[in-house]
C-alpha cells in the first residue's frame, strides 16, 4: 500500500492566492512555493478565496477586523463603512456545510487575513490600535465546522517540524478517510490503530495509551459509530502536535527492539548510533528511519512493515530530512 492510502487522492483546500492566483484587494497574489514547486504532486487542490465568493471584487477596498462595542471581531469595510461578518459567515457555513462531499484531507490557510488568518490577525480598537488576537471569520468557521480536519497557515508552514507534522496529518486523514469508505468496523478501527501506533507514540505516548483503551474497553454493544467518532477525536488531539526528539527517540528505540535480535553485531551498533546521533542532533531523523526501514523489510516484520511511521508520507518530499 502506498503511502496516498488505497482510494481516494489528498485533496486540500486553500487560499487560492496561496497557488498565485490574482485575487488580493490589490489584485495580486501571495503564491506560496512550498504549495506550488513541492506539494502540488501529491495533492488536489480546492482553492477558495471567500472575499472573492461573497461578491467582493478585484481590486476591492480593503477590509479589516474591528473591535464592536460588545467586544467581539466584526470584519468590515472601512471605506464604505460596511460590516461584512454576517455575509462572510453566511457563505461560510454553507459552503462548508457540503464539506463531507469535497472530501477534504487538510486546509492552508493565508495568514493575517481578515478573512482567512488562522490566528493573531489585527483586530483595530476605536482608536485604529490593532491587537494581535484575532481569527478570520472564514478560518473560524472552518474551524469550528471541521474540528478534525489539519488546518495550517502557510507562514507556520515554514517551520519544518510543523510543516512535517501537518503533511503527516494529511496523509493520516487519507488514510481514515479511506477505512471510512470501505465502511467503519470494530476490525477497521483496530487496524488502523495498529497501523498508526507508532506514529502516535512519538506524539503522545500517554495518549497513543488511551486510544488503545478506547478500542479496548468498548462494549461489544456500543454503536461503532460513537466508538470510531471517539476515537477520531482523540486521534486528532494526539496527532495535532509535532513529535519531539525524545518522543521519536523512544519509538526508534522501541523499533529497534523487534529487529535487533536478528541483526549481526556490526549492523546492531551501527542501528544504535543512528537512533543516538539522531537524538544528539548530529543527524536528520531520515538516517535511523531509513535504517529501520531496511532491517524491517529485510526481516518482513509484518508488523513494523505496515507502521505509517515508517512511511508516513511520499519519501521524495524529503520531509524527514528536515526535522
Ligand atoms: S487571503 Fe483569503 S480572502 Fe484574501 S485573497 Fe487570499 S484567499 Fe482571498
Amino acid at each position: 500500500m502506498t503511502a496516498h492510502g488505497r482510494n481516494g487522492s489528498i485533496r486540500v483546500g486553500i487560499s487560492s492566492c496561496l497557488l498565485g492566483r490574482k485575487v488580493r484587494y490589490d489584485g495580486g497574489h501571495k503564491r506560496d512555493r512550498f504549495a506550488t514547486d513541492v506539494l502540488e504532486p501529491y495533492v488536489e487542490w480546492v482553492p477558495m478565496c471567500p472575499e472573492v465568493e461573497i461578491g467582493l471584487g478585484i481590486p476591492r477596498p480593503t477590509i479589516r477586523l474591528q473591535r464592536g462595542p460588545d467586544g467581539t471581531a466584526r470584519l468590515v469595510m472601512p471605506s464604505k463603512e460596511e460590516d461584512l461578518t454576517d455575509r462572510m459567515r453566511g457563505w461560510a457555513e454553507k459552503k462548508l456545510g457540503a464539506l463531507d462531499d469535497m472530501d477534504l484531507c487538510g486546509f492552508i490557510l493565508k495568514k493575517d487575513s481578515p478573512s482567512c488568518g488562522m490566528e493573531r490577525v489585527k483586530v483595530y480598537d476605536q482608536n485604529d490600535v490593532p491587537a494581535r488576537d484575532g481569527r478570520g471569520v472564514f478560518a473560524e468557521v472552518l474551524l469550528r465546522e471541521a474540528p478534525y480536519l489539519p488546518v495550517e497557515e502557510e507562514g507556520r508552514l515554514n517551520d519544518p517540524r510543523l510543516r512535517e507534522n501537518f503533511i503527516a496529518r494529511l496523509f493520516a486523514m487519507r488514510r481514515w478517510k479511506d477505512m471510512e469508505g470501505e465502511g467503519v468496523t470494530r476490525a477497521r478501527l483496530m487496524e488502523f490503530h495498529a497501523r498508526h501506533k507508532f506514529l502516535c507514540m512519538a506524539r503522545n505516548q500517554a495518549g497513543s495509551r488511551r486510544l488503545g483503551r478506547l478500542l479496548g474497553t468498548a462494549q461489544s454493544g456500543d454503536p461503532v459509530e460513537s466508538l470510531a467518532a471517539a476515537y477520531l477525536e482523540e486521534f486528532t488531539e494526539v496527532m495535532r502536535r509535532p513529535p519531539s526528539i525524545r518522543g521519536h527517540t523512544n519509538v526508534l528505540q522501541h523499533m529497534a527492539g523487534y529487529v535487533s535480535d536478528a541483526l549481526d553485531r556490526a549492523d546492531r551498533a551501527e542501528l544504535s548510533d543512528a537512533i543516538h546521533s539522531y537524538r544528539q542532533g548530529l543527524l536528520p531523523l531520515i538516517v535511523p528511519v531509513t535504517l529501520l526501514r531496511h532491517h524491517v523489510r529485510r526481516q518482513e516484520q509484518p508488523y513494523l512493515l505496515e507502521q505509517a511511521y515508517l512511511s508516513p508520507h511520499p519519501h521524495e518530499l524529503m520531509l524527514l530530512n528536515h526535522v
